[in-house]
C-alpha cells in the first residue's frame, strides 16, 4: 500500500500546530463538529434543489462517542460524505482554511490568539490524536473509503465498509506524557464542556455516547 505525502504547506502547518500550540488543543473538537455540520448543510442545500432527495431534519445529527478502553474518540455525521477523490483532495491539503496566510503575515507573533479565533481545520485532530481515521461514504455512491494518517508521515486511502452516507472520524487519543494530559479528551464531562463552549450554536443535534464495558 502506498503512503502519500501531504503537500508542503500542509506539512508546515501540521508541524506547527502539533509542536508549537499547546493551550488551545481543545478546539480540535470545534473544528470536527463544524466540518460535520457543514457536511449536513451541503446535503440540505442539495435536497432543496433536487426533488429526488428528501431532507428530514430529524435524521440528521452529529454523534460523539467515547471508547475509553481503546482510547478512541469517534465523531460521526450523517452529512454528504466524501468520495475517494474528495478524501484525497480535501484531507490532503491543509492550507485551505485561510488561517495559514494570516499566520504568515503576522509571523505567528501571537499564535495562541490566532488559533483561538480562526478555523484551523481538520488537522487540529493531530493535536490530540496520534492516528486519525476517516471512513466516508459519499452521497450517490455505493463505495466507502478509509483515509488514515499518523500525522506528518502522510496518509493512506483504502476501500472500506459503511452502511449509510456520511463520515466517521476516529481519533486514537494520545497517551499522557509527563507534561501533558490527554485523558481529558476521553472524559464525557470534559467533552460536553468543550461542546458547550464552542459548538452551542450548531443547528443539528449533537448526541453523545459513552461505551462502557
Ligand atoms: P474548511 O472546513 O475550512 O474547509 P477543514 O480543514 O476543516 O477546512 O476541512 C477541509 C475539507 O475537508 C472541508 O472543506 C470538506 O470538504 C472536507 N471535510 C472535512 N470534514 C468533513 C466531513 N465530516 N464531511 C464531509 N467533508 C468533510
Ligand atoms: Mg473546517
Amino acid at each position: 500500500m502506498e503512503t502519500k505525502q501531504f503537500k508542503a504547506e500542509s506539512k508546515r502547518l501540521l508541524d506547527m500546530m502539533i509542536n508549537s500550540i499547546y493551550t488551545h488543543r481543545e478546539i480540535f473538537l470545534r473544528e470536527l463538529i463544524s466540518n460535520a455540520s457543514d457536511a449536513i448543510d451541503k446535503l440540505y442545500y442539495k435536497a432543496l434543489s433536487d426533488d429526488s432527495l428528501s431532507f428530514d431534519k430529524d435524521s440528521y445529527y452529529i454523534k460523539v462517542e467515547v471508547d475509553k478502553e481503546n482510547r478512541a474518540l469517534k465523531i460521526t455525521d450523517t452529512g454528504i460524505g466524501m468520495s475517494k477523490d474528495e478524501l484525497e483532495n480535501n484531507l490532503g491539503t491543509i492550507a485551505k482554511s485561510g488561517s495559514l496566510a494570516f499566520k504568515n503575515e503576522n509571523e505567528l507573533k501571537d499564535g495562541h490568539e490566532i488559533i483561538g479565533q480562526f478555523g484551523v481545520g481538520f488537522y487540529a485532530a493531530f493535536m490530540v490524536a496520534d492516528v486519525v481515521t476517516v471512513i466516508s461514504k459519499s452521497l450517490g455512491s455505493e463505495d466507502a473509503y478509509k483515509w488514515e494518517s499518523m500525522g506528518a508521515d502522510g496518509y493512506t486511502i483504502v476501500p472500506s465498509e459503511k452502511d449509510s452516507v456520511g463520515t466517521e472520524i476516529i481519533l486514537k487519543i494520545k497517551e499522557n506524557t509527563e507534561e501533558e494530559n490527554y485523558d481529558e479528551y476521553l472524559d464525557e464531562y470534559r467533552l460536553k464542556g468543550i461542546i458547550k463552549k464552542y459548538s452551542d450554536f450548531i443547528r443539528y443535534p449533537i448526541k453523545m455516547d459513552v461505551i462502557k464495558r
